[in-house]
């Protein structure tokens, strides 16, 4: 059934599958569009997600103006509120106070990065656990390494967005992950760790690499399941890969081609893996997605 939520792209000389993130994050948004328009009957009113932009980074723009596209798409309401970028640390933590306290506020996000004067970590703490749509406060880190559930069945502590999106990604495209052999290239609080820590939970062994590796291509080359978390162009290329590998590509590189590349030689993998997800429209997506449905999670565990 979740199969047909999914578009497959065959291409007729090659048997590897292109995991679609797009196509399954658009199924999933209709589903959530659904489920929000029940909400003002059921509850009152819909899920109200606070998104802070510090500063002027055109990326940080982009990514705010598409997660704001997402919510209009699901009927979710959404602020951002755009501070310059001499706003005092201060002035900030005043800030998600504020969002804090506000009772019609569910979720709140500090898009990152934050200017350098800024302490990242004090603002991501300060939020309140239950509006951490991001999934970074310590008390929802230390409960996804705590227990061994996955976010559908326990959507009291958010589980950050990418790693979740990946999860989803692998079950909707029927990857068998149970008993696998699992390798995370990256470390990072927001991916390599928390996606290392949810394959553990679907019972995968898993293996964390990162940038002291030595051998890489030698672990790489054991994966059934391989999630490329690095933030380097062609980290992972033919002969790192084991013929059939699952490949989840989550790194975005912008070539001097003006291009978005992943961290996986698409090319070069594509006629080893079984299944690959494309840069963009394979992780990508599915992490928005994924935000939408912490969102819509933090206002029904708030009612
Ligand atoms: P970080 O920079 O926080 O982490 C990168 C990790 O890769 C580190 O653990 C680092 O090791 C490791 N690393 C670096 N070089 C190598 C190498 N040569 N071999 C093995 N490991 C290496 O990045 P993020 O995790 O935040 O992001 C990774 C990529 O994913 C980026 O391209 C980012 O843009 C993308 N991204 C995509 C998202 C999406 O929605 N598709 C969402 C979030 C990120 P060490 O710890 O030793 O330094």
């Amino acid at each position: 059934m979740v199969l047909r939520l999914l578009r497959y792209e065959f291409y007729c000389y090659l048997r590897v599958v292109i995991l679609s993130g797009k196509q399954l994050s658009d199924n999933i948004k209709a589903q959530l569009a659904k489920e929000v328009a029940t909400f003002p009957e059921k509850y009152g009113r819909v899920p109200h997600l606070a998104v802070v932009l510090v500063g002027d980074d055109p990326a940080s723009a982009t990514y705010v103006r598409s997660k704001g596209k997402a919510c209009d798409l699901i009927g979710i309401q959404n602020t951002t509120i755009h501070l310059p970028q001499d706003t005092s640390e201060e002035s900030l933590l005043e800030q998600i106070r504020l969002l804090n306290e506000d009772e019609g506020v569910d979720g709140i996000l500090v898009q990152l990065p934050l200017p350098d004067h800024i302490d990242e970590m004090k603002a991501l703490y300060a939020i309140a656990r239950e509006k951490d749509v991001d999934g970074f406060h310590p008390e929802n880190v230390a409960a996804l390494w705590r227990r061994r559930t996955e976010p559908e069945d326990n959507p009291k502590y958010s589980v950050p967005c990418t790693p979740r999106g990946i999860i989803r990604l692998l079950k909707a495209a029927d990857v068998e992950i149970e008993g696998k052999r699992a390798v995370v290239v990256g470390r990072s609080n927001i991916v390599g760790l928390p996606v290392a820590k949810l394959l553990l939970n679907e019972n995968a062994t898993v293996t964390i690499c990162h940038s002291h590796t030595k051998d890489l291509g030698s672990i790489t080359k054991e994966a059934d399941i391989l999630v490329v978390a690095v933030g380097e162009a062609g980290t992972v290329r033919e002969g790192m890969v084991k013929p059939g590998a699952v490949v989840i590509d989550v790194g975005i590189n912008r070539g001097q081609d003006g291009k978005l590349h992943g961290d996986v030689d698409f090319e070069g993998v594509k006629d080893i893996a079984s299944v690959i997800t494309p840069v963009p429209g394979g992780v990508g997506p599915m992490t928005i997605c994924s935000l939408m449905e912490n969102t819509v999670d933090c206002f029904i565990n708030r009612q």
